[in-house]
């Protein structure tokens, strides 16, 4: 598959003007950087060519990139992959502002040739790599090389995250280590946090494992606190509080520096990525999902409206505001059943039941469903009129 050039390339290069020349579609927002660096997606406005961009902060000085990519998905997946340092060695067409505010294009046909291989092997063309006349043996070589570099790369990280944990007396969970190595990019796909009072936290970056890094974590293991020696200290949230891990427990907690508490996040790493969220509404096979306040909403309809979604973020700032009140009329059911109230104590069931699901299909119709209840396996329904709390159904 092959990237049609975006017009822009074919003007002189001092004809280049971004404000004119493209919109934004997207912000990506703030990247880790010892300085400001932000990103967002592009579209040039005469072709529809779409671009990564990167504004930088470095020393003083201001850098733009423009990165073209294929689509949207391509650009998500770079802005992940790429760390702000490494934002201009890849083989895209680019165009590059200097910090004296000289405008050059790069193309990639003026590239190496085992980049030109790399992207050939990597785009399955067939017909470039007759082009380019390569034999099976150069092949080998280079798919060698590229191995190789990954290892190299890999180790490195390891002896990094080794040398960490030597250094703290403490040894993080396996799932940490694997998300380091897989992602390059220290602020996660999806950052915002719900918490279990309804507030929402931002994760502005995990700390880096390297020594160079600004944001090197051994620099944020010494707060003052007397819990200290409790947590383990890997993401700033915005704000200045901080993600840490408990040591006893490997648990992830949220440690607040103004009250010197913490608060309780998730049981282990990868429960902690599955929290994560972003403000996007997803097309899913039963509608239409997206997160608030940490709860998951799904629409049941068609198409997603403005009205459909202001009604479920209600009915969630409701559940907030009257969880007493929720749970007591839970209770109502569960008592004149006898369903649960002989297993558990009132606390062990709110404990269990977890965190709701809310339901829309229309406007002033909602459920709130707890769909992960660990009391058993029946679905435990609250029909919603409006703001209204209506039948409940214990379904098996
Ligand atoms: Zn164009």
């Amino acid at each position: 598959m092959k990237m049609k050039k975006c017009c822009l390339f074919d003007k002189p290069e001092e004809k280049f003007k971004d404000n004119k020349d493209f919109s934004v579609i997207k912000k990506y927002g703030e990247i880790p950087a010892p300085n400001e660096c932000s990103r967002s997606l592009l579209k040039c406005n005469k072709c529809g060519a779409l671009f990564l961009y990167q504004f930088l902060e470095w020393n003083d000085s201001y850098y733009n990139d423009y990165i073209q990519v294929e689509n949207e998905e391509q650009a998500n997946k770079l802005n992940e992959e790429l760390s702000f340092s490494k934002f201009s060695t890849n083989n895209n067409p680019m165009i590059k502002i200097s910090s004296d505010k000289r405008v050059s294009f790069q193309l990639p046909n003026s590239s190496s040739r085992v980049r030109q291989i790399i992207d050939a092997l990597s785009n399955e063309d067939q017909d470039k790599l007759k082009e380019l006349n390569v034999s099976n043996e150069e092949i080998e070589n280079v798919l060698k090389s590229i191995d190789k570099k990954a290892e190299k790369l890999d180790s490195e990280i390891l002896e990094y995250i080794n040398n960490v944990e030597k250094e703290i007396n403490y040894t993080f969970v396996e799932e940490y280590k694997n998300y380091l190595l897989k992602h390059s990019s220290l602020k996660p796909d999806k950052n915002v946090l719900g918490l279990s009072n309804g507030t929402e936290k931002i994760v502005r970056y995990l700390y880096s494992v390297d020594p160079s890094s600004k944001t090197y974590i051994l620099k944020f293991q010494n707060f003052d606190s007397k819990l200290k020696n409790k947590l383990v200290p890997f993401a700033e949230l915005e704000f200045g509080d901080i993600l840490c891990f408990e040591r006893e427990t490997n648990k992830i907690v949220i440690y607040n520096h103004e009250t010197d508490t913490i608060d309780f996040i998730a049981n282990n790493w990868n429960d902690f990525i599955k929290e994560l969220y972003d403000d996007y509404v997803y097309k899913t096979k039963n509608g239409f999902e997206y997160r608030y306040k940490g709860l998951k909403v799904i629409i049941t309809a068609n198409e997603v409206n403005e009205e459909l979604t202001n009604y479920a973020d209600k009915i969630i700032e409701y559940y907030f505001e009257n969880k007493d009140k929720i749970i007591n009329h839970l209770f109502e059911k569960f008592e004149k059943y006898e369903l649960y109230v002989e297993a558990y104590t009132k606390e062990k069931i709110i404990e269990k039941i977890g965190k709701p699901t809310i339901y829309v299909n229309k406007v002033n119709l909602g459920e709130i469903t707890y769909l992960n209840n660990e009391l058993d396996e029946h679905l435990i329904t609250i029909e919603l009129y409006g703001l209204e709390i209506s039948y409940v159904t214990i379904d098996g």
